[in-house]
């Protein structure tokens, strides 16, 4: 199977204000893109697009094309969870959205210290093993936003995992709190196939800085930003998938050309983008990747994610008259969402945080910055 997988966590929209509105046209006309390509890989959950995407996945795919001809994975997702005995009406549910019968992978959704524990008083790994045995899922694991060390005690603790779908990509490498390569050596250490989400860091890194982007081009002038960010993850030994959350149709087109016909990263190349790594942080501020896990749960409705992109730009464009159009941006985003300022520090957004960002003292300095 080629090593890339059509993420459903950002569809296209026909309202930017509401996630859930997804423009099934143009996701048929991706999913078709993708398919004539002979690419057969997707992956949903149940919160994506708020909720919109296991439809539109029935809608777009499952109803158009024989189900032997896509893998499709699904996660349960403990937000949803407030006692074992909900775990089987939930996915039962997800089976009837998707139209399918069965899920080719199923995972436990976002495991890290702060819902582990959660999957142990529910047992949830049993449940999986449970669904295996009866045929309604092929392979089971988990998604992980954590540290190497947790990681390493859930693959000890449970060996009939199959798969372990980790955040990896260039810029989280090294990187002290996302521990791209130290999850990644754990996994293989154990023998785990590995999925590879968040390769291009939440768009990240299609919208670098110009003097990282000069890097890079000037290395290889025809290779996309986002076939850097993509290579790099496929060329690791045991990656079974890479997962693109791809947004339009020329996403598509980019991803599955470079990816057709693979080609590892040259010495050189490799080379290129340890610099251009070392220009992006001198950049970037706040390391948000715009899942949106925060937002849900905030009591002042405050568009965390939008924020820090906004302060993102604003630091990167700094001295420049562009910033005023950053500050205009946060004035129209807080007529519907809370301030930064209205932060109560209730600390609920940093619970649910895959890139422990300490959105708290974050929002203070956008609130300087933009107030
Ligand atoms: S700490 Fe602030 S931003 Fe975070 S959930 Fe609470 S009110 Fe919202
Ligand atoms: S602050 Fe954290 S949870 Fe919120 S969007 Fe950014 S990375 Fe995701």
């Amino acid at each position: 199977m080629k090593k890339l997988g059509f993420g459903c966590m950002r569809l296209p929209v026909l309202d930017e204000q509401d996630r859930s509105t997804v423009d099934l046209e143009a996701v048929k006309k991706m999913v078709d893109c993708f398919m004539e390509r002979g690419f057969s890989y997707f992956d949903t959950a149940h919160r994506y697009n708020d909720e919109a995407s296991e439809p539109a996945v029935r809608e777009c795919l499952v109803k158009r094309y024989p189900r032997d001809c896509f893998v499709l994975t699904d996660k349960i997702t403990f937000n949803y969870i407030k006692k074992e005995e909900d775990q089987w009406p939930f996915f039962l549910k997800q089976l009837e959205i998707c139209g399918v019968t069965y899920f080719d992978n199923y995972l436990i959704h976002n495991l890290g210290s702060t819902f582990y524990p959660y999957a142990q008083k529910y047992h949830t790994f049993e449940f999986l093993t449970e669904l295996k045995e009866k045929g309604y899922v092929r392979r089971i694991g988990f998604s992980f936003h954590g540290t190497a060390d947790v990681l390493e005690q859930i693959l000890k603790d449970h060996p009939e995992t199959e798969l372990v779908q980790i955040q990896l990509n260039y810029l989280d490498w090294e990187d002290e709190m996302i521990q791209s390569r130290k999850c990644y050596e754990v996994a293989r250490k154990y023998g785990k196939q590995v999925i590879v989400m968040e390769p291009v860091k939440g768009g990240t890194l299609v919208n670098l800085p110009e003097d990282a982007k000069a890097v890079l081009h000037g290395c290889n002038p025809d290779g996309s930003l986002a076939s850097w960010a993509v290579r790099f993850a496929a060329e690791k030994e045991g990656v079974l998938m890479v997962l693109s959350g791809m947004s339009t149709l020329e996403q598509v087109e980019d991803n599955t050309a470079y990816m057709s016909d693979f080609v590892p990263l040259s010495e050189q190349e490799t080379e290129a983008l340890q610099e251009a790594v070392r220009l992006i942080r001198s950049h970037s501020e706040i390391q948000c990747t715009g899942c949106r896990y925060c937002v849900t749960e905030c009591p002042k409705h405050i568009a965390i994610p939008d924020y820090f992109s906004l302060f993102n730009n604003y630091k990167r464009l700094e001295n420049t008259s562009y910033t005023y159009n950053q500050k205009v941006y946060y004035t129209n985003l807080t007529q519907k969402n809370g301030k930064a300022s209205a932060c109560v520090e209730c600390g609920k957004c940093e619970k649910n945080c895959p890139q422990h960002l300490a959105v708290r003292e974050l929002l203070k300095k956008v609130a300087e910055v933009f107030e």
